[in-house]
Formats: structure tokens, C-alpha cells, sequence
């Protein structure tokens, strides 16, 4: 049983992550940087039960590409210093864009907790989720929470709590890429597993995922030049194939995942169409 577990919360801007840091952290906080960038790095700290819970909030992303100092930064910080529970805020009522994120998460094989925020929005907005069967279809606990009312702070914890103690580890999603993606993927994968140090921090397909990304970071790591001529070769094909690149192909297959998700669990209110549309008629008829 632990007694001290640190969390790492993430979440796309504007989802309430400062809200909830602030919820959960109160006036315990102080702000410093990430090593070596200019990005700022807060960190907090809040007990539930007889756990001491060290909070860090990591930048504001919308995903976990080498493309910005920020996504580097959060993906680093994940894969570096291994939180016992990644809480991703989640703006619930712009579901599927805010799930991108959460996807890549699950890629990595984190320890996960939803904290699906603005549920006060969703309501309003007439959705209304199946959370059992959305969890069970992502893999991850998910908690509603209104941020700025308070709301669900302590389901939140429990859940945090009830993730970093699991010993039994959590199988998360797996998102496939699709017949050929996963030919190119399976030729990939046991070149960058043969680096036991890099596959055993990051994962062995993470890796090949990421190369077939384009990910200038993870390319980096990588020693050998014969395994990018391998990625090279592979890329050529899937353009050949989709007439994209595979990055645009991967992000696809991640929507449509998400979307699949979203489609078995998710629904529009009747009540809500109809106030929609009333709305709409008496903004026609006026
Ligand atoms: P951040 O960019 O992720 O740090 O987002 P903030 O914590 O700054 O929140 C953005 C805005 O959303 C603020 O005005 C918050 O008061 C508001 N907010 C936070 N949580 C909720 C929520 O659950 N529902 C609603 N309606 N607003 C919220
Ligand atoms: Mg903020």
C-alpha cells in the first residue's frame, strides 16, 4: 500500500485543468520550470485518506507529438518520471476532441484516470453518456466533475487513489491501426525492440508508432540507421496505399476509434432537440 503517489494532471487548455489543480491543492502549491525550458512546471500537494498526493500540473495539450515544447515536455515528464496515475481533464461536452488526448495516454500504457469536466455543460447541451460502458470501452475510470462547483473532488480522489494502488495492471484500449499500418508495424517493432534499454522505458510498438509518425524526438533515439530505412520503406508504402502520409492515416484511425466509442455510448436527448429546435423556429419565426 502506498503512502505517497504522485499525479500528473493533463487535459487540453481550457478544460478546467487550473481549476481542479487549484480544487484539489488549495493554497499548497508552488510553481517552478521544467529542467531546462521555460515552460512553467506548478506542483501541489493534497492528502485523501492516508495518502500523501504529490499533484503536478503539466502543460495544457491538446496531444503528444514532438511538434510543440509543451507536448514534449508532458510526454517527457511521463515517460521520465513514471506518476502513478496520469488524471487527464476532459471537457466532456466537446467529447471527441478531447479524447484525442486521452487516446494517446492510453497508447502509452499510463495508469489513467478520466475526469470528465463541464458535465454541468453537457446536460445543457443535451448529451447524456452510458460512463460504465465508455470506461469499459477505454479502459480507464471516469469521474464527472463541474470544476469550478467542486463537484466530484472526492470521487476524483478515490479514483486516483483506487488506480495507484491497483497492483493487478489495468489493460488499457487498444487502438488499432488497420490491416496495413499493422504489416508495416509488425516489421518495425522487433528492430526497435532489440534496444531493450529504449523499448523497456517507452514500449517496443509505441516506439514503431511513433516513427511511423514522423516523430522527430523518438527518431532521434534511434541508433541504428538501418531500422529508419526500414520506417522509410514503410512510410512509402502507406502513402502509396492511402495517398497520405502515415501520421494522417494514424491520426484517422485514432478519431475513428474515438468515435466508435462515442457512438456506443453516447446520446442526444429527445428533450434536447426539441428545446434545439424550438429555439431555432423562434429565432426564424422572429
Ligand atoms: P485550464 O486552461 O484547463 O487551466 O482551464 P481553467 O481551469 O482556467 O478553466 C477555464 C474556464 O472554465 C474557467 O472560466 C473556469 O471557471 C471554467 N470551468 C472550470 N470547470 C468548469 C466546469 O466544470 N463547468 C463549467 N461550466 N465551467 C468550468
Ligand atoms: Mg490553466
Amino acid at each position: 500500500m502506498k503512502r505517497k503517489i504522485t499525479v500528473a494532471l493533463a487535459g487540453n487548455p481550457n478544460s478546467g485543468k487550473t481549476t481542479i489543480f487549484n480544487n484539489l491543492t488549495g493554497a499548497r502549491q508552488h510553481v517552478g520550470n521544467y529542467p531546462g525550458v521555460t515552460v512553467e512546471k506548478k506542483e501541489g500537494a493534497c492528502r485523501h485518506g492516508d495518502v500523501d498526493i504529490n499533484v503536478v500540473d503539466l502543460p495544457g495539450t491538446y496531444s503528444l507529438t514532438a511538434y510543440s515544447i509543451e507536448e514534449l515536455v508532458a510526454r517527457d515528464f511521463i515517460v521520465e518520471e513514471k506518476p502513478d496515475v496520469v488524471v487527464d481533464i476532459v471537457d466532456s461536452s466537446n467529447l471527441e476532441r478531447n479524447l484525442y488526448l486521452a487516446v494517446q495516454f492510453m497508447e502509452l500504457g499510463v495508469p489513467l484516470v478520466l475526469a470528465f469536466n463541464m458535465s454541468d455543460m453537457v446536460k445543457a447541451r443535451g448529451y447524456e453518456f452510458n460512463l460504465p460502458k465508455l470506461s469499459g470501452l477505454l479502459g480507464a475510470p471516469i469521474v464527472p466533475t463541474v470544476g469550478h462547483k467542486g463537484q466530484g473532488m472526492e470521487e476524483l480522489l478515490d479514483a486516483v487513489v483506487a488506480t495507484a494502488q491497483r497492483t493487478a495492471t489495468r489493460k488499457s484500449a487498444f487502438i488499432g491501426y488497420g490491416k496495413e499500418i499493422e504489416e508495416e508495424l509488425r516489421k518495425i517493432e522487433p528492430l526497435v525492440a532489440r534496444d531493450e534499454a529504449l523499448a523497456g522505458r517507452y514500449g517496443a510498438r509505441w516506439l514503431a508508432v511513433k516513427l511511423l509518425e514522423n516523430d522527430k524526438n523518438v527518431r532521434e533515439m534511434i541508433s541504428s540507421p538501418d531500422v529508419l530505412d526500414v520506417v522509410r520503406q514503410s512510410e512509402s508504402r502507406i502513402e502509396g496505399i492511402f495517398g497520405d502520409p502515415p501520421e494522417l492515416v494514424i491520426t484517422d484511425r485514432r478519431y475513428g476509434f474515438i468515435s466508435g466509442a462515442c457512438q456506443e455510448s453516447v446520446r442526444s436527448t429527445v428533450e434536447a432537440r426539441h428545446t434545439m429546435s424550438d429555439r431555432i423556429d423562434s429565432v426564424v419565426t422572429n
